[in-house]
């Protein structure tokens, strides 16, 4: 088995990504600019997003969160995403998820400036993204996408199987197994029998935010496994989907949690923000 180093990838990502912020201030005086919004006070989400703010410093991107309280309403919200959207040191918006009850998260997501879209949450990227053009994809999918690519694991007609199908992680996880010519199966709450897919998967991918849901019986012999759950643990611990203990002592890949998936999808945040900075460049 070998492990799938999120933790190592992430630095090494982040370190080019240093060095090209620094040329694009000394030769074209552009700093990428990462607007956070931040509605209510959810310590996970906090947490997050002053990883994020931390990453975007290490990197010397310039960056602003605004910290808005859970009462905040619909119409201040898109407000303060339109003066984003005006702003040209900002090139990138990222609206920390879930938003409270009361909003309507699909419209908020659609006020977003396409081209600040570095989550590829707007339906214009994620139509793109589909039909495979270029466009911002969804910064986990991405990174999980990265880490294929680094590991020389081959996906084109290999058997995948999705776990969970949400917008920002199944979904957009599918699309691009389907661009790179994978055969994909993406599984969900509604799904019969969860096992008889993933037994015959050559790769397993799941995202549900279930500790233990995919157990060793539940893979092949040699099967690559992406875990992107986390779950915090009454202990305190952190925990993907998967029984990564057995699991592991039969797979040919794994992911840890933590120190896999999630460290990639801040350095494709940034990356992200990088490109949409170069590309607001090249307009100037
Ligand atoms: P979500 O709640 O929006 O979606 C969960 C999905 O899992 C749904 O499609 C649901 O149908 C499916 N599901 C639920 N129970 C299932 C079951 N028993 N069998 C099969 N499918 C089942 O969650 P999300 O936002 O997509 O996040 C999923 C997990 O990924 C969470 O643990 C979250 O914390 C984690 N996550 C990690 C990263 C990262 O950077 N590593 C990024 C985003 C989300």
């Amino acid at each position: 088995m070998q492990l799938i180093d999120g933790k190592s990838l992430s630095k090494k990502i982040q370190n080019s990504i240093k060095i090209e912020v620094e040329e694009l201030k000394e030769k074209r005086n552009i700093v990428p600019g990462l607007a956070v919004i931040l509605v209510g006070d959810d310590p996970a989400s906090y947490a997050y997003v002053s990883m994020k703010e931390r990453a975007c410093k290490s990197v010397g991107f310039y960056s602003i969160t605004h910290k808005m309280p859970e009462s905040i309403n619909q119409s201040e919200i898109v407000e303060i995403i339109s003066m984003m959207n005006r702003n040209p040191h900002i090139h990138g918006i990222l609206i920390q998820l879930p938003l409270p009850k009361h909003i309507d998260t699909a419209q908020i997501l659609e006020v977003i400036d396409p081209k600040k879209d570095v989550d590829g949450f707007h339906a214009y990227n994620v139509g793109r993204m589909v039909t495979n053009l270029d466009s911002f994809v969804p910064c986990t999918p991405l990174g999980v996408m990265e880490m294929f690519r680094e590991y020389n694991i081959e996906l084109e007609g290999r058997d995948v199987v999705v776990v969970g199908a949400s917008n920002i992680v199944g979904k957009p996880m599918a699309s691009l197994l389907l661009n790179a010519n994978a055969t994909v199966t993406v599984t969900h709450i509604y799904t019969k029998d969860l096992a008889h897919h993933t037994k015959n998967a050559d790769i397993v991918i799941v995202g549900v935010g279930k500790p233990n849901l995919i157990t060793e019986d539940m893979v092949k012999e040699g099967a690559v496994v992406i875990d992107i759950g986390i779950n915090r643990l009454n202990d305190g611990s952190l925990v993907g989907d998967v029984d990564f203990e057995n699991l592991s002592k039969k797979c040919s890949y794994i992911t840890p949690v933590p120190g896999g998936v999630g460290p990639m999808t801040i350095a494709m945040l940034l990356s992200n923000t990088l490109k949409s900075a170069k590309q607001f460049g090249e307009e100037m």
